[in-house]
């Protein structure tokens, strides 16, 4: 397989187009612009082989719940991003996590369990520690033995844990 599609769901304003800005730009805006939908592509030439990465920027809002099915539908692998200074963006992403699962899983004709779906999820804004609401206690129990999904604070604005984050990504979704 040569081609991958990556699907960024969450709320709005968590930090999620700041993210990808991040990884493909190694930029940061402190000005917020609203995403309605945004579609990157990126080509790599590894041992001349050509594999393209397509990144799905969404919005937050869901407005047509059936799109966001199809996002999900069409979608490889998956970062979900809360805000950790934001107790609903974190209730949003454990909702996120069972559709994601339960999507899946009914297309694959699996069980929710045993569904094969390359998961992270990822704590931004790591850098507004004074204004925290999500306890890590919270977040371990989201997570926990759950091997296909894995957790990582970051912080898009200082650039901290990011493309750490993004080599896990790779790594489980198996991408060369
Ligand atoms: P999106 O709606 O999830 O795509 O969120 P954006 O990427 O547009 O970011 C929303 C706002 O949060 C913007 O004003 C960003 O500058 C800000 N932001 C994004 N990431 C961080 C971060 O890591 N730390 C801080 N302090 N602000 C951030
Ligand atoms: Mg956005």
């Amino acid at each position: 397989k040569n081609c991958y599609r990556m699907v960024i769901l969450g709320s709005t304003k968590v930090g999620k187009s700041a993210i990808v800005s991040r990884f493909l730009n190694g930029r940061f805006e402190e000005q917020y612009t609203p995403t309605i939908e945004d579609f990157h592509r990126k080509l790599y030439s590894i041992r001349g082989d050509i594999y393209q990465l397509d990144i799905l920027d969404t919005s937050g809002n869901h407005p047509f719940p059936a799109m966001r099915r199809l996002s999900i539908l069409t979608g490889d692998v998956f970062l979900l991003v809360f805000s950790l200074d934001n107790q609903e963006s974190f209730r949003e992403v454990q909702r996120l996590k069972q559709q994601i699962y339960e999507t899946k899983s009914c297309l694959k004709n699996k069980t929710k369990e045993n569904v094969d779906v390359p998961l992270v999820i990822c704590g931004n804004k790591g850098d507004r520690e004074f204004s925290r609401e999500v306890q890590r206690e919270e977040i371990e129990q989201l997570v926990a033995r759950d091997e296909q999904c894995a957790y990582f604070e970051i912080s898009a604005k200082r650039n901290t844990n990011v493309d750490r984050m993004f080599q896990t990504l790779f790594t489980m979704a198996k991408l060369p």
